[in-house]
C-alpha cells in the first residue's frame, strides 16, 4: 500500500513521511481513527514507506547529487513523499509478506482447546487487507468465519510478539509490528509494556485503534498519537467516482450520508438502488395512519432484509433527521439555505415534511432510539422484536407528545 492509494487524509500523507525522514519517529505510534477513516491503510502505507529501499537510500544521502563522485555533505536530501512501490522491499510490503513487518489482529480459536495466534490466519489477513482495507472488525470476523465468537489478541500472541521483535531484522533497518485494534488486548497487553518502553534497537510499534477509551492506559501513555480524522465529503465523493465508477449524483448523495466514513460509503453504493425513502414513508404511514396490520407487515419485511441493510436503513433515517434538525435550527440563515441547496431534491422535501410532522426535541428522541437500535442490531438482536419495539416507541414519540414531554 502506498500513500497515493489512500482516500483523502492529505495532511497525514504529508506529515508521516516527514516524521520518518526527519528522525522524529517515536518507538511506538498510535494511529487513532474511527471506522472508515483509513487509519489501517495509513499504517500499512507508512510501514511500507519505512522499509522502502529508495526512501532509506535517500535518507542516508546516498542518492544526493554528487560532485566528482563525492556526496555533497551540505546538501540535504530532498524529502520523499511516498514509497517507490517498485523496489524489492516495497513489493514484499505491498504483498504483506515483508519479513520485517509483522501483524497482530484479533482472532478466534481455530482448533478448540488451543490459544489462537494472529498468524493462524495470516493468509486470510493478507486477502482481507488487500480486498477490504477499509473493513471493520465485524467484516474481518465474518471474513474468517468467526460467526458470533468474540475476537481476541491473546497472551500467547503477546509472547509471540516479544519473541519476534527480539529477533534481528532480516532485510530492513527496522522491525515493525502493526497491531490492528489493541482494544482487543485486554490485560494481556501489560506483557508488552516493557517492550514498548525499552524496545530492542530499530523497533517500531504501530498500533491502529478506533476507540481510545478501550485501550490500556499504560499502553496509551507510551505512544505517540497520530489522530486520523473523518474524511471530507469531497474526498469520498471523488474516490467513489474515480475508483468505483459511481455516477456523480449518487457519489455526492452517498458522500453526504456516509459522514466521513469510507466503509459506510462503499456499503451505501452497493445498495444505492435501495429505495430507503420509500421504505421509510411506508413505515411512518403505518405508524401514523394505517395501524397495527400495516405495522406488522412492515416489521416482517424489514426483519428479512438482513443486518447490513437494516443498519443502513437506520443510518439513512438518522441522517435525514439530523438534516431536518439543522434545517429548522438554521432557518433562513445562509448556512441553512446552503444545506438545503446541498441536499438531493427528494431528501429535501422529505426532511421538510418531517419538520412539519414533529419538533426538534422529538427528532432528537427518535435519533436516540435509532442509535440504540443500530447498536443492538450490530450485536445480533432479534430484528423482528427490535423493529416491533421501535415502531411502538416512534408511535409514542410522534403521537403522544405529552407522554414524551413529561418523560
Ligand atoms: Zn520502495
Amino acid at each position: 500500500m502506498q500513500f497515493k492509494d489512500i482516500v483523502g487524509q492529505d495532511l497525514l500523507k504529508k506529515e508521516l513521511p516527514e516524521l520518518m525522514q526527519e528522525n522524529r519517529l517515536a518507538h511506538a505510534l498510535l494511529f487513532l481513527g474511527k471506522e472508515g477513516t483509513g487509519a489501517l491503510s495509513l499504517a500499512l502505507a507508512f510501514s511500507q514507506f519505512v522499509v522502502c529501499e529508495k526512501v532509506n537510500r535517500n535518507k542516508a544521502g546516498v542518492d544526493a547529487p554528487s560532485l566528482f563522485g563525492e556526496a555533497l555533505p551540505d546538501v540535504a536530501p530532498v524529502l520523499l513523499s511516498d514509497s517507490c512501490g517498485v523496489c524489492p522491499a516495497c513489493l514484499k510490503a505491498a504483498a504483506y509478506v515483508h519479513p520485517d513487518i509483522h501483524f497482530s489482529y484479533p482472532v478466534v480459536t481455530k482448533k478448540p482447546g488451543t490459544a489462537p495466534l494472529s498468524t493462524d490466519y495470516i493468509t486470510e489477513w493478507r486477502d482481507f487487507i488487500k480486498s477490504y482495507p477499509y473493513g471493520n472488525v465485524y467484516d474481518w470476523l465474518q471474513f474468517i468465519g468467526a460467526e458470533n465468537k468474540q475476537g481476541n489478541i491473546t497472551a500467547n500472541e503477546c509472547n509471540e510478539i516479544i519473541r519476534k521483535l527480539n529477533l534481528k531484522s532480516f532485510e530492513s533497518e527496522y522491525k515493525i509490528l502493526v497491531m490492528w485494534l489493541p482494544e482487543y488486548l485486554g490485560n494481556e497487553g501489560n506483557k508488552l509494556l516493557k517492550l514498548i518502553e525499552e524496545p530492542p534497537p530499530n523497533t517500531l510499534f504501530i498500533l491502529v485503534a478506533e476507540n481510545e477509551s478501550l485501550i490500556l492506559q499504560t499502553i496509551l501513555s507510551r505512544c505517540q498519537l497520530v489522530k486520523v480524522p473523518w474524511l471530507e465529503n469531497a474526498d469520498i465523493e471523488n474516490a467513489l467516482i474515480t475508483r468505483h465508477k459511481t455516477p456523480a449524483p449518487t457519489a455526492r448523495q452517498v458522500a453526504g450520508v456516509s459522514e466521513g466514513n469510507y466503509r459506510e460509503a462503499l456499503q451505501q453504493v452497493q445498495h444505492a438502488d435501495e429505495d430507503w425513502q420509500g421504505l421509510l414513508r411506508e413505515w411512518l404511514n403505518a405508524i401514523m395512519r394505517t395501524g397495527p396490520i400495516a405495522q406488522i407487515k412492515w416489521v416482517d419485511e424489514m426483519s428479512k432484509l438482513g443486518r447490513e441493510k437494516q443498519k443502513q436503513f437506520l443510518r439513512y433515517f438518522n441522517h435525514l433527521l439530523e438534516q431536518a434538525v439543522r434545517i429548522s435550527a438554521f432557518g433562513d440563515h445562509p448556512q441553512g439555505l446552503a444545506l438545503l441547496e446541498s441536499m438531493g431534491e427528494k431528501d429535501r422535501d422529505f426532511a421538510l415534511r418531517l419538520n412539519r410532522l414533529v419538533g426538534i426535541e422529538q427528532h432528537q428522541a427518535i435519533i436516540g432510539e435509532l442509535d440504540n437500535a443500530a447498536y443492538y442490531i450490530e450485536r445480533n438482536a432479534n430484528a423482528k422484536m427490535l423493529f416491533q419495539a421501535l415502531t411502538i416507541k416512534l408511535y409514542h414519540i410522534i403521537q403522544d407528545k405529552i407522554v414524551f414531554l413529561t418523560d
